[in-house]
């Protein structure tokens, strides 16, 4: 896949800097800018983005009054490649997007929402930034013929190790989890991994669009 990065002699400023990241951009301004897609742009995907709702871990809605159903434009491409296979694949199934860009102030409420809970090994140092937070990760699952969700043997944001990829072959013999669910797993990830996508070890439903160093040094960090 090709990552676009950053734009040499374009016109905004915001541009490449020579050994060092690129100036963030306010959540209220990503509208108006050309990098950035809305998913209502991208054909054949369900939206729920659960951080919009109060059906979330932290239990309330994060993101009024942003709109945050937004990608880095790189990720909204890669996205139409794994819906277009996915088509092709299993006519009828479709892909449910939980969550898209993140703003830096909300990784923030969510880092600070984990203070103490030991759960902070599913979030992304606020300090060192989330990938969500440049438009270059998805919160992801698939969805049936009849719009219903594939069962992945947990939920979206089931902190246990049960939504761990790296362990999926252990649950499988101790039964935990089902040749089903695990084979549900894998479609998603044949579905996104060959648009460009690259999982994680400790949950199932996040992928990032391609490598996540060269986003923190070449992409713009939402603010
Ligand atoms: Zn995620």
């Amino acid at each position: 896949m090709s990552l676009s990065g950053p734009r040499k002699g374009g016109p905004r400023e915001g541009g490449p800097r020579e050994g060092g990241p690129r100036e963030g951009i306010a959540s209220e301004e990503i509208a108006g800018d050309p990098e950035f897609r809305h998913l209502s742009t991208i054909a054949g995907i369900a939206v729920d983005l659960r951080y919009a709702t109060a059906n979330n871990f932290v239990g309330r809605d994060l993101y009024s009054p942003y709109d945050c159903a937004w990608l880095h434009r790189d990720a909204a491409s890669a996205l139409e490649r794994a819906v277009a296979w996915l088509a092709r694949a299993r006519p009828g199934y479709t892909a449910l997007v939980l969550d898209a860009l993140r703003p830096q102030r909300v990784q923030q409420q969510l880092w600070d929402a984990l203070d103490g809970t030991g759960l902070r090994l599913y979030l992304a140092d606020p300090a060192r930034g989330s990938i969500h937070s440049y438009g270059m990760a998805l919160d992801i699952t698939l969805l049936d013929e009849q719009g219903r969700e594939l069962d992945m043997g947990t939920g979206f944001d089931d902190m246990t190790e049960l939504s761990h990829p790296a362990l999926e072959e252990g649950f499988l013999r101790t039964g935990a989890l089902s040749d089903v669910q695990v084979a549900n797993r894998q479609l998603l990830r044949d579905t996104m991994f060959q648009a460009g996508f690259v999982g994680i070890k400790t949950e199932w439903w996040h992928f990032d669009c391609g490598d996540r160093e060269l986003v923190r040094k070449t992409f713009r960090r939402v603010l």
